[in-house]
């Protein structure tokens, strides 16, 4: 394997650089690998942070192959330019050695629901524009998914113990353990002095298969099993339904918690899974098995009911999936863990902010809820999506909060 630096020397620093363009938050690539190339690695550092704060975090765990290595020149004709090497170098480097400017504070009090992703950013760029942050959380550390969900062997923990450092430094008030919509309300917060509430509560809520045997003791739901693993004891067999990165965490978690010999139960064949192809192709080497065309149609004790599932070419050329109740089988599994998507929580019901119909957060181009000075951001806007989606979203619901929150105390 190349050195980082050797990484950094291959890239042709095009001009229309495909790499950017293709990244969810435009990193200035070309840039911040010439700067890195002339030992400034601070200055690259800063760039990578100043335009996306969790830079340390979408470097681990983007899906590259999506964005920017998938659109490498390079990748053309040979092996593309692997950025997020050099990226996750530069900005680990930057973390570890971030001195805290001097900060004006502006005493204007601003709410954050919800530390995933989401709401981290909008607490760090709200914090180094000066204002007085309170970030509400319903666990009781800061992370979201980055430390409920997705599994320690993927994202190290201490990247986010750095943040949250990071953000106690320059002032954030935090308070764990609280679940904004239950006792506090988000109506409770203006009489206090908030000016404006962000809410970035994220899709915590497990989707149901609606089948019988669901309730049985021995199912869970893949979320839930990934906020901690350690509580679950799954036994020898695990079959697992559904085939994004949820599940494929949940199998490889197993695999290393439970030494559970693990099926993955899939409705579609290989090229039609969601999930990031490497973490695919890890889950195969690590010993996964994959059942594919296989639909989960009842779970009963020791097992899980499923039928075969048939790949149709229409004649338009579309392709369907059939179930075929004739072709039944049955999967011995200990544990059945499922991972079929996730939606939003209740718990904001009760706010008089406008959902859509799936329950997300119903905002304009600028996270604006109907309620005035209520913004939103992250998945419980776009349903489940990436860390670089939040961010992205989050850098532009900030704009305009900054905009309101200056009419609102002028
Ligand atoms: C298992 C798993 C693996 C994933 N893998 C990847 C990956 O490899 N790469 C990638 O880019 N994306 C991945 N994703 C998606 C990514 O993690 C999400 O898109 C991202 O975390 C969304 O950020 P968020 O801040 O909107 O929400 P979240 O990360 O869900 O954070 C929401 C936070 O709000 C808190 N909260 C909820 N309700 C309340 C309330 N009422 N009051 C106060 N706090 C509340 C929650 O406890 C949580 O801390 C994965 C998701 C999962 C579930």
């Amino acid at each position: 394997m190349s050195t980082i630096k050797q990484e950094a020397q291959r890239c042709l620093k095009c001009k229309n650089a495909m790499c950017s363009k293709n990244c969810p938050v435009s990193t200035a690539i070309p840039e911040v690998i010439e700067l890195f190339l002339n030992g400034n690695i601070k200055k690259a550092g800063e760039i990578l942070f100043y335009n996306n704060p969790l830079t340390a975090v979408t470097s681990v765990i983007c899906p590259h192959e999506r964005n920017c290595t998938g659109h490498c020149v390079r990748g053309l004709k040979g092996e593309p330019v692997m950025f997020y090497r050099i990226e996750e170098y530069v900005s680990r480097f930057y973390l570890e050695t971030l001195e805290i400017p001097e900060i004006k504070k502006n005493g204007i009090k601003v709410a954050v629901a919800g530390a995933g992703p989401a709401g981290i950013t909008m607490s760090l760029l709200l914090l180094a524009s000066g204002y007085d942050v309170t970030l509400f959380e319903a666990q009781d550390n800061i992370g979201g998914v980055l430390r409920y969900g997705i599994p320690p062997f993927r994202l190290p923990r201490e990247i986010l113990e750095m943040y949250k450092d990071i953000m106690l430094r320059m002032g954030l008030h935090f308070r764990p353990n609280t679940r904004i919509g239950t006792n506090i309300m988000i109506d409770d917060l203006f009489p206090d002095g908030y000016k404006a509430v962000f809410v970035s509560t994220g899709t915590g809520r497990p989707n149901k298969l609606g089948l019988l045997g669901e309730t049985l003791g021995h199912v869970h739901f893949a979320v839930d099993y990934l906020k901690s693993p350690e509580a679950f004891k799954l036994g020898q067999r695990v079959a697992i339904v559904g085939a994004g990165n949820v599940a494929i965490d949940a199998a490889r978690t197993a695999i290393r918690r439970a030494h559970s010999h693990v099926n993955i139960l899939h409705f579609m064949g290989e090229e039609n899974m969601t999930a990031n192809r490497d973490e695919v192709e890890m889950a195969q080497l690590e010993g996964v098995e994959f059942t594919h065309y296989a639909q989960a149609v009842r779970i009963l004790e020791d097992r899980v009911r499923c039928v075969r599932v048939k790949r149709v070419e229409n004649a338009d050329g579309s392709v369907s999936f059939e179930e075929d109740y004739s072709d039944v089988f049955d999967v011995f599994a200990d544990s059945v863990i499922i991972a079929i998507g996730q939606g939003p929580g209740a718990d904001m019901k009760a706010a008089g902010v406008k959902l859509t119909q799936r329950g997300l957060f119903d905002v304009n181009e600028n996270g604006e809820t109907n309620t005035p000075g209520v913004f939103a951001a992250g998945d419980i806007v776009s349903g489940p999506k990436t860390v670089v989606d939040a961010v992205a979203f989050t850098k532009r619901v900030f704009e305009r909060m900054e905009e309101y929150l200056k009419n609102v105390t002028e």
